[in-house]
């Protein structure tokens, strides 16, 4: 979601910000813009793609500027359009600022500039900033900006030039993802760190309320009292390539096949002669054994994946377990008690109700463990544990490897609960760690065999309506999979506990509706077959995933898939699989943009 870029050092800006914003556009967008500065600010922007911005940069004659800001909006104020799009400009033509968030008091703002005689030409709150920095300029632009940020409420991330100063790059951060990017001779600003990775691998990773001047030899960063801050170098390990598309045609499916090594990499290191060990986390057994109360608060497919994760905590260590969605948890005012615990998941660790979800539970002297992939991101440093999720970036709008590797460290977590509570014999806990370790082998097996999904998808490519059904853990893995289907192919889809279908939704199932049965819990699977049963006598072609080796499920479905043969609580990992790649490849078959579908947005930063 929005993308921000900046740049001040010795180099072109244009290509830079560009290039940038070219790494930023897997969260979704649908304006862009630059302004450079020089003796004055030069502004090109445009409704559209990069490529649109790219053909109107070339219309245009822009000086060779060395600092810069560049952006791409994910409109919240405003239709997307020319004007509308980022950077805004001040009146008197001195300021140029991109924002990602939502100035939540814009109004009473606008209201207040317009009486002092500023016009606005955009429709969006963004520019009330760009007036509101320009009415309160003194000179000092670390000040001014102090000052702005004591009158505005909301969510932002600032990129803010001054034709002033045009050797200084000003930015800051309050709950909308930023970051610094330190180079020789040059600096910059990002919303993530793919956009800066082939300049440098040092960061500096901003806390809310940091302002961050940076100029052509140095960052330097002050609190909101202008203090400054002493901040620490955070170095990227990872590899410039894990950002790279590799000779696949999208990025989901790349994702798709790095699961294997990204699950290994996730449950291996945790794995040792002892059983788990949960990377340094502060909670003690003692802590684990009083637990009361599990509050598993995520959003999306994250939040599928606390679906999972209810099933199988209360399951293995009988602790009750609820699963919310955040932008429903954090305003219905949630009950909380001693000794409970809320685990927070996100892939991003910057999505915004989840981080306002984290912040209620803490507010509430509720301990705080999180899921999360993005090292550093907001969510990881507020809580109190943090678990990752080592799956690399995850640059695919619809999440593949993010999404089981949360799983897989949500299975940590409850044999490691159930260790420590001691509800598990010796023997289940060693099938588990056992069945665990052959996770990321399974996975490779099973997607390395599944080309066949493709010709399937085809056969179904033209169909609107999917409903696919589940039991128990296989209720939760419909969820995910509906979704999936949904969001790269825009079918609609619909995810049905199976027992529930003839309370209402049965009535919608004709002669050929597609429905997906997940057929992998051994204890409930007659009664899921007599679900199947139900829908085929009303005409419904059924495509069955079930475990290798059930024959049985070839009698009632039209289709079988089979998925490695797994204990019914590690399911959900496996049956998603044939679903990424079938959504996938229905998908491509509609000539849908599987990494950019419509309106969504990698991580979402606004509430
Ligand atoms: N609220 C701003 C707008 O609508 C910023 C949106 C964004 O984060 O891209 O222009």
């Amino acid at each position: 979601m929005c993308g921000i870029v900046g740049y001040i050092g010795i180099e072109p800006a244009v290509p830079v910000l560009m290039a940038g914003l070219e790494k930023l556009e897997y969260r979704g967008y649908d304006s862009a813009g630059i302004s450079v500065c020089t003796d004055g600010i030069y502004t090109v922007k445009t409704k559209g793609g990069l490529s649109d911005l790219a053909k109107k940069i070339e219309q245009v004659t822009l000086p060779e500027a060395t600092l810069g800001i560049g952006h791409t909006r994910w409109a919240t104020h405003g239709v997307p359009s020319d004007v509308n799009s980022h950077p805004h400009v001040s009146q008197d033509g001195k300021i140029s600022l991109v924002h990602n968030g939502i100035i939540e008091n814009y109004l009473e703002l606008k209201a207040e500039l317009t009486e002092k005689g500023y016009r606005f030409l955009s429709e969006t709150d963004t520019e009330i900033a760009a007036q509101l920095f320009a009415s309160l300029y003194d000179g000092d632009m670390v000040a001014t900006l102090r000052r702005m940020l004591q009158k505005i409420r909301g969510a932002y991330a600032f990129g803010i030039i001054c034709s002033d100063h045009p050797d200084c790059l000003l930015a800051v951060r309050k709950d909308s993802p930023l970051l610094v990017g330190l180079g020789k001779n040059e600096n910059f600003i990002a919303s993530d760190i793919p956009a800066l990775l082939e300049h440098t691998r040092d960061y500096y990773l901003l806390e809310d309320n940091e302002i961050v001047l940076l100029k052509q030899d140095g960052a330097s960063v002050f609190d909101l009292e202008g203090r400054p801050v002493q901040k620490e170098v955070f170095h990227v390990t990872w590899d410039f390539s894990a950002a790279q598309k590799e000779g696949y045609d999208y990025f989901m499916m790349k994702e798709i096949m790095e699961q294997p090594r990204a699950l290994l990499k996730t449950i291996s290191p945790r794995m040792t002669q002892n059983g788990i060990s949960l990377d340094g986390i502060g909670l003690t057994e003692e802590m684990i054994s009083s637990l009361r109360r599990i509050h598993i608060v995520a959003c999306g497919s994250a939040w599928h994946a606390g679906v999972v994760g209810r099933y199988v905590i209360e399951k293995l260590t009988r602790i009750p377990v609820e699963v919310d969605i955040a932008s429903e948890f954090r305003y219905r005012e949630p009950i909380f008690g001693e000794n409970e615990l809320c685990i927070i998941i996100s892939q991003s660790g910057e999505t915004a109700d989840t981080l306002a979800a984290l912040r209620e539970a803490k507010r509430n002297g509720v301990r705080v463990l999180s899921i999360v992939n993005v090292v550093g991101s907001s969510i990881a440093r507020e809580s109190d544990d943090v678990l990752y999720t080592w799956a690399g970036p995850e640059i695919a709008v619809a999440t593949t490897k993010g999404y089981t590797t949360q799983l897989a460290v949500l299975y940590l977590i409850a044999l490691y609960f159930a260790k420590a509570k001691g509800t598990l014999s010796a023997q289940e806990e060693q099938t588990y760690l056992q069945e665990l370790e052959k996770m990321p082998a399974k996975t490779e097996s099973f997607l390395k065999n599944c080309g066949f999904l493709k010709g399937l998808a085809k056969q179904y490519a033209k169909r609107e309506d999917f409903f696919i059904i589940g039991r128990g853990i296989d209720y939760a893995a419909a969820m995910e999979s509906s979704l999936k289907l949904k969001e790269i192919s825009y079918i609609h889809s619909e995810a049905y506990a199976a027992g529930e279908l003839k309370h209402g939704t049965i009535s919608l199932i004709e002669e050929g509706t597609p429905v997906i049965a997940i057929a992998t819990q051994e204890s409930l699977f007659e009664k899921l077959l007599s679900n199947i049963k139900e829908v085929k006598a009303r005409g419904a072609k059924v495509i069955a995933i079930a475990k290798e080796g059930n024959r049985a499920i070839e009698d009632v479905a039209d289709e079988v898939i089979y998925i490695p043969e797994a204990p019914d609580l590690l399911t959900a990992s496996y049956n998603v699989l044939p679903m990424q790649v079938f959504a996938y490849h229905v998908a491509v078959a509609r000539g849908c943009n599987v990494d950019k579908p419509r309106n969504l947005a990698k991580s979402v930063t606004v509430e």
